[in-house]
């Protein structure tokens, strides 16, 4: 690991003026060549920022803490009934907290599933959110893949059992973040702000950035820009949640597959509305929409739900080692679909 400075920013704006490019640029082997210049990243609980310090895939010249900014840790019910969370709230507390409870079941459940007790007690949304991907060959300093700027996607004829079985013609990752496949099927919006106190507010969907668009970030998170709030629309209480997950083992990894299933039930038993969003399948959190489509104006019963299973994988493109998540998906779509509709929401 490099030497480099640290600092506690004070001010959201302190903030912003220390991200001085984006971890994204940074990691690049262009940025890495060019002497690394005076390089300022942010740090939220550290946990993926330090693996890729310890890892020699960072080397800044200086780390800002997020810690010290007031009001980044707080969770508000806004005034339309929805929910505006900082992206310093820990995974833990967010998980814990009564405001969340039945009415976003689907979010609970994702964070009590994610990495660990101990991780969750450090590890924030918002770090959860911007983390970069897992993929072996990303995190490994003797591949100069694409995602760093280099000219081959290493996965694609490689170990590709953990990668993506769509969008993975020019780069096989899956996004890294589980909490974000339930945040998507909720509509969560994120606010973000720059040195200059401006803010921009995005569908986080939207915020997600494809390989097709560009091939070295996640997201489009910009220079001195910060993520300040990740906000949840107030929910009709006809919505039913259900999240499901798949690993080799039940903690401490990063799931194989997983998916998060929001309904919208209506007082005939039809569905008006559903989210289907898929995990560990893409590069960015998965919508199936063929899926989504197919439940419309049905009853949800098991023939519905199979049958959603099944057009969920429309358009899959697996790779040599990672056809099992095709049946794996089928199956988690059909059973969150079920686990959805048998529930009823809190207001
Ligand atoms: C063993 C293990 C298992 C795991 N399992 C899972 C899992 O199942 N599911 C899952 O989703 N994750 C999992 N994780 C990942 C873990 O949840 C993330 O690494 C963690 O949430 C990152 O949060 P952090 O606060 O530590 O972020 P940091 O490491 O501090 O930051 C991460 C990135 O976000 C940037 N950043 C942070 N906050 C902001 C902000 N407000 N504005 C702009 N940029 C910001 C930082 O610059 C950095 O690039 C696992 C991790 C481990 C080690």
């Amino acid at each position: 690991m490099n030497r480099f400075a640290f600092a506690n920013a004070q001010t959201v704006a302190e903030a912003a003026i220390g991200a001085s490019t984006t971890v994204a640029d940074a990691m690049t082997v262009a940025h890495r060549a060019a002497g690394h210049g005076k390089t300022s990243v942010l740090k939220a609980g550290g946990i993926d920022l330090l693996d890729l310090l310890k890892e020699g895939l960072l080397a800044p010249s200086k780390v800002v803490n997020l810690r010290e900014v007031p009001g980044l840790d707080t969770i508000v019910e806004e005034d339309g009934g929805g929910l505006r969370i900082g992206p310093m709230v820990t995974l833990a507390s967010l998980a814990d907290h009564p405001l969340l409870g039945g009415r976003y079941a689907v979010l609970s459940e994702v964070l009590r599933g994610s990495a660990s007790p101990q991780i969750r007690n450090v590890a924030t949304l918002g770090g959860n959110l911007l983390q970069r991907p897992r993929c072996w060959y990303f995190r490994s300093q003797a591949y100069h893949c694409l995602r760093k700027g280099g000219g081959h996607c290493f996965a694609i004829s490689g170990e590709n059992q953990y990668h993506a079985i769509f969008d993975n013609t020019a780069c096989a990752i899956v996004h890294p973040s589980t909490i974000a496949t339930a945040l998507v099927a909720l509509d969560a919006t994120v606010e973000l702000t720059d040195a200059a106190a401006a803010t921009r507010q995005l569908a986080l969907e939207n915020f997600f950035v494809g390989p097709e668009r560009d091939l070295q970030r996640e997201n489009n998170l910009k220079p001195q820009e910060i993520l300040t709030a990740i906000s949840l629309p107030k929910l009709p209480g006809t919505v039913r949640m259900a999240h499901l997950r798949q690993g080799e083992k039940d903690s401490f990894d990063w799931p194989l597959a997983d998916v998060a299933v929001v309904l919208d039930v209506g007082q005939d038993g039809t569905c008006k509305r559903a989210a289907i969003i898929l995990g560990a399948a893409a590069p960015v959190p998965y919508r199936a929409k063929t899926a989504e489509a197919a439940l419309i104006g049905k009853r949800i019963d098991d023939s519905a739900a199979a049958e959603a299973g099944r057009v969920a994988l429309d358009g899959a493109t697996p790779l040599a080692k990672n056809t099992y998540k095709l049946p794996l998906f089928e199956t988690l779509v059909r059973r969150a679909i079920l686990k959805a509709a048998i529930r009823s929401v809190e207001k």
